[in-house]
C-alpha cells in the first residue's frame, strides 16, 4: 500500500511529526540523507505505524501515493535549497511539497514561485512545539496557495495539537504568509522569555530568593493569568537539582543562543516601520549575554554593587508578576500590530483571531490569555492595537502600578530589565496626547530644510532658520 505522506530530514522534528502522523493511522514515508537516522527511527518507533523507509530519493517517491505530499524537516537556509532541487526531478505536476522549517518567509516566497513554476505545488508551513509538539500534536502554519492546503487539511489538522476540538492549525495565507506568522511567534516566544528572565533576575538579585523559592512562586503565577507553558516549564527548570544537590539552573552558562527567528521578527519590524519594542530588546538582550568575555571585563572595570538583600513581601512578587504581565501583553499587541502591518503590505489578509486560535495549544507560547486575543480580534476586525480593547485596557491600568514600582526598583539597584522597562516607554509614549516629537521636527528642519506641519495651520512649512527667521509655507 502507498504511503500517504513522505517525511524528509528526520532529525528530532522530522522523526516525531512522522511518529505523529503514523500513530493517527497514515501511512509515511520515510527519508534522511543519512540513512542511520531512517533506521534508528524504524526500529525503535516500527511499530507505532505504517512505515515506508527508503534509502534514495527514487525509492521515497515511488513509496507514495500520488499527488504526493512531502513534508521537508530540515535544517532552515540553504540545506532547503538543495533538498528540493534534489527532490524535484523526481516529482510530478501536481505534487505537493511542504516545508516545515523556520524558514525565512522571503525565502518560501521565492520557493513557492520557483516551483510554481515547475508545477510543483509549495506549502511553507511553521511548526511549533519543539520535540514533544511535533510528536503529541503541534500548532501550525501554513501558508501558500488554498487549494493545495485543502488537500492536506485532513491530514495536518488530525496531526496537530487540539483545543476544545478545535486544531491547532488552519490556513494562514498565501506565499510566505505561514513562515511569516511562525517568525512572529518566535519572535514573542523572544519577548516571553526575556520577560521571565527579568522576574527572575530582580526576585534573585534585589530580593535574594533562591531557586526553589522561585520555583514556588512560578507555580503561584500558572494559576492566575500568567497561566501559561513558558511558566509552567520556568518553575521545572528552576526546581530541578543537579547531581550535587544543587539547583541545576546555578550551574548554567548565562549565555544565550539564537537561530534567527527573533532576529528576522525585529529586522522586518524596522522594515515596516512597526514599534516592536519587547521583542527588538529580547533579542539585543540575548546578544549582550553572549558577549560573555566582554561583560567580565566590564564587571571589574564597572563593578556592580550587589544589593543588601531585601525581604520579599508578597505585594513585591505581585507587583513584579503584574510587571510580567503589562509587558507580556505589549508584547503580543506589538507582535499583532506587526501582522496587521504585514498583511496590508504584503496583501495577505491575515484573520488574527485564527492566529491566536491555533496558537492556544501546541505552541511554545501557548497561554490561558490567547483566548483573550482570540476573542479581541474575532469581536473587533478593525482593532487598532490590543492593548485599547477593554480586557487588555483593563489589565494594563490594573497592573500599571507595580509595573512602575518594579522599573523604579530595578533601575535604583542597577538590574537590567530592558524589557520591562521599553514595554512601560512604549505604553507611556502610546498614550501621550502630545508628545515630544514637535522638537524634533523643528531640529530636522533647523539643519535640513525637512519641514514641519503646524496644529493651527494646513500645509508643511519650513523656517530659514539661519538667515532671516521668517516661516514660509512649502
Ligand atoms: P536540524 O535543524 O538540526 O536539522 C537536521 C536535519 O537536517 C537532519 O535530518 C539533517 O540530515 C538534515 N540536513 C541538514 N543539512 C542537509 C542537507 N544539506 N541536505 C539534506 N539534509 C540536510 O533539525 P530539527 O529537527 O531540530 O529541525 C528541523 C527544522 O525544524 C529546522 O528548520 C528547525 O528550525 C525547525 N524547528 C525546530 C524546532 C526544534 O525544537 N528543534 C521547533 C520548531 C521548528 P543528516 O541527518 O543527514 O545530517
Amino acid at each position: 500500500e502507498l504511503a500517504d505522506l513522505g517525511v524528509m530530514g528526520l532529525a528530532v522534528m522530522g522523526a516525531n511529526l512522522a511518529r505523529n502522523a503514523a500513530r493517527k493511522g497514515f501511512g509515511v514515508a520515510l527519508y534522511n540523507r543519512h540513512g542511520d537516522k531512517t533506521d534508528t527511527l524504524v526500529s525503535e518507533f516500527g511499530h507505532e505505524g505504517r512505515f515506508s523507509p527508503a534509502k534514495d530519493l527514487a525509492g521515497f517517491v515511488a513509496a507514495l501515493a500520488k499527488p504526493r505530499v512531502i513534508i521537508i524537516m530540515v535544517k532552515a537556509g540553504k540545506p532547503v535549497d538543495d533538498v528540493i532541487d534534489d527532490l524535484v526531478p523526481h516529482l510530478d505536476d501536481g505534487d505537493i511539497v511542504i516545508d516545515g522549517g523556520n524558514s525565512l518567509f522571503t525565502d518560501t516566497d521565492r520557493r513557492f514561485e520557483t516551483l510554481k513554476s515547475k508545477n510543483i505545488r509549495f506549502i511553507g508551513m511553521g511548526v511549533s512545539g519543539g520535540e514533544e509538539g511535533a510528536l503529541e500534536g503541534p500548532s501550525m502554519m501554513p501558508g501558500g496557495e488554498r487549494e493545495a492546503y485543502a488537500r492536506i487539511e485532513p491530514m495536518v489538522t488530525k496531526m496537530a495539537a487540539q483545543v476544545d476540538g478545535t486544531p491547532c492549525c488552519t490556513f494562514i495565507g498565501p506565499g510566505g504568509a505561514g513562515h511569516y506568522v511562525k517568525m512572529v511567534h518566535n519572535g514573542i516566544e523572544y519577548a516571553d522569555m526575556q520577560l521571565i528572565t527579568e522576574a527572575y533576575d530582580l526576585m534573585k538579585t534585589v530580593y535574594g530568593l533562591d531557586a526553589p523559592a522561585m520555583a514556588d512562586v512560578f507555580k503561584q503565577w500558572k494559576s492566575g493569568d500568567l497561566d501559561s507553558y513558558l511558566i509552567e516549564i520556568t518553575a521545572a527548570v528552576l526546581a530541578k537539582t543537579d547531581s550535587t544537590g544543587h539547583p541545576l539552573v546555578d550551574s548554567i552558562v548565562d549565555q544565550a543562543e539564537q537561530k534567527g527567528t527573533g532576529r528576522w521578527t525585529a529586522a522586518n519590524a524596522l522594515e515596516l516601520g512597526v514599534p516592536l519594542t519587547g521583542i527588538t530588546e529580547a533579542v539585543f538582550a540575548r546578544v549582550l549575554s553572549s558577549q560573555r568575555k566582554l561583560r567580565l571585563e566590564a564587571a571589574k572595570a564597572l563593578p556592580f554593587k550587589q544589593p543588601a538583600g531585601r525581604k520579599a513581601q508578597a505585594a513585591d512578587l505581585d507587583a513584579i508578576r503584574d510587571a510580567l504581565y503589562a509587558s507580556k501583553i505589549v508584547a503580543y499587541a506589538q507582535g499583532f500590530e506587526q501582522m496587521t502591518a504585514a498583511s496590508q503590505q504584503y496583501g495577505w489578509d491575515l484573520k488574527l483571531g485564527e492566529v491566536a486560535t491555533i496558537w492556544r495549544g501546541g505552541c511554545i507560547i501557548r497561554a490561558r490569555f490567547l483566548d483573550r486575543i482570540r476573542d479581541a480580534y474575532g469581536s473587533e476586525t478593525t482593532l487598532s492595537n490590543l492593548i485599547l480593547q477593554d480586557y487588555f485596557r483593563d489589565a494594563v491600568l490594573k497592573a500599571e502600578p507595580g509595573w512602575r514600582r518594579v522599573v523604579s526598583l530595578a533601575v535604583e539597584h542597577g538590574v537590567a530589565i530592558p524589557a520591562f522597562s521599553s514595554s512601560l516607554s512604549y505604553y507611556d509614549g502610546l498614550r501621550r496626547e502630545r508628545g515630544p516629537a514637535n522638537l524634533l521636527q523643528g531640529l530636522r528642519d533647523y539643519f535640513g530644510a525637512h519641514t514641519y506641519r503646524r496644529l493651527d495651520q494646513e500645509g508643511s512649512f519650513h523656517t530659514r532658520w539661519s538667515q532671516d527667521g521668517s516661516e514660509v509655507k512649502v
